[in-house]
């Protein structure tokens, strides 16, 4: 190694586990990091400042201004110029540090585009705000026989768990084959900054170790805390279920079976989101988003019309079946309608 890195990077050679061949390894190292949120992009900083050598990012985002309470990296600068968050994260990563490699891509991850997206990386992190996308990085991961690394966060409680394909419990035998109920998002319950930074360091100390061939190091456990209430626990997962059709090899969301599609419905501003195999309980979901607009329920689907943001325009209106199905007008861009969705109804 150059004088140059062994002075950069010095405090973490001096750490025993890590070392002279340790850093090495970072160096050659390449990790995705999908979604550059809360968690994404604190992961994406402490992996550039720790010497990760190829460091690709993907988020479908611009940056907002209610994003710079909690994400690493963003400024007001970037919101104001509607800056993708992949683009910025970069640009700013580039700055602190020029001797790694970055790719940043703008991009929805589906099954169609998942391949091309995530090149051959050797370790995913997961900084995604949908179980969607979770549940295709994991048959992905599995497929490939790759090991990512779930983080989840929503008001002061986050969670980890370490997945290694064909080691440990996936996602789908630890939270079954379909994603949780709806699930509280941010925009209904906030988030804490430190609460997604104390899962990014969760993600990223697993993500070193993993790197490093550390597997006795690695965390076993299910990881949570809460930061208000003063609770952490571990728990153990549950083994490999014979029953989990990931494990099986029946990869149903990166064949894109489970995935919703997005589709603009011919001239009428409005996006049609579908969800097969989801189902919502309309009653409690009127409860969940009285705090975030006005709602009207009906018979059939509840109407809901979200309170004027910087990144919706302010004439958006949902329908919201309970087969999960949801109309959003006001829009004839399915990935606005994809992100709004995602923001209001979780998946
Ligand atoms: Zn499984």
């Amino acid at each position: 190694m150059s004088d140059a890195s062994t002075g950069r990077y010095s405090r973490q050679i001096r750490y025993a586990p890590i070392g002279e061949a340790g850093q090495r390894r970072l160096r050659d190292s390449h990790v995705a990091i999908v979604g550059c949120g809360a968690l994404g992009s604190a992961q994406a900083e402490l992996l550039a400042r720790a010497g990760v050598g190829h460091l690709t990012l993907i988020d479908r985002d611009e940056v907002e201004p209610s994003n710079l309470q909690r994400q690493a990296l963003y400024t007001e600068a970037d919101a104001a110029a509607h800056r993708p968050k992949s683009v910025a994260a970069r640009e700013h990563l580039l700055q602190i540090n020029s001797t790694i490699e970055i790719d940043a891509v703008v991009d929805d991850l589906l099954p169609e585009n998942i391949a091309a997206r995530l090149r051959a990386p050797g370790l995913i992190l997961d900084g995604a705000d949908n179980f969607e996308t979770r549940y295709l990085i994991n048959d992905f991961a599995l497929a490939r026989g790759l090991s990512w690394i779930y983080g989840a966060v929503a008001g002061a409680y986050g969670i980890s768990f370490t997945i290694r394909a064909g080691q440990t419990a996936c996602l789908q035998c630890l939270l079954g084959p379909a994603p949780p109920e709806a699930g509280e998002t941010c925009d209904q319950t906030g988030v804490l900054a430190w609460a997604a930074r104390w899962v990014a360091a969760q993600q990223v100390s697993e993500a070193v170790k993993l790197l490093l061939g550390a597997d006795a190091a690695l965390r076993p456990t299910v990881i949570t805390a809460d930061l208000w209430h003063n609770l952490s626990r571990e728990l153990a997962p549950p083994p490999r279920r014979p029953d989990c059709p990931a494990c099986q090899g029946h990869y149903v969301w990166l064949q894109g079976e489970s995935h919703s599609q997005a589709r603009a419905l011919c001239g009428r501003n409005a996006v049609q989101i579908r969800a097969p195999g989801r189902t919502l309980d309309l009653a409690w979901l009127h409860r969940q988003l009285a705090a975030c607009g006005r709602l009207q329920a009906t018979p059939y689907l509840l109407k809901f019309w979200p309170r004027a943001q910087n990144a919706a325009p302010e004439t958006i209106e949902f329908s919201i079946f309970p087969d999960g199905r949801a109309i959003i007008h006001g829009t004839s861009d399915p990935v606005l309608a994809r992100r709004l969705y995602t923001q209001y109804l979780g998946m």
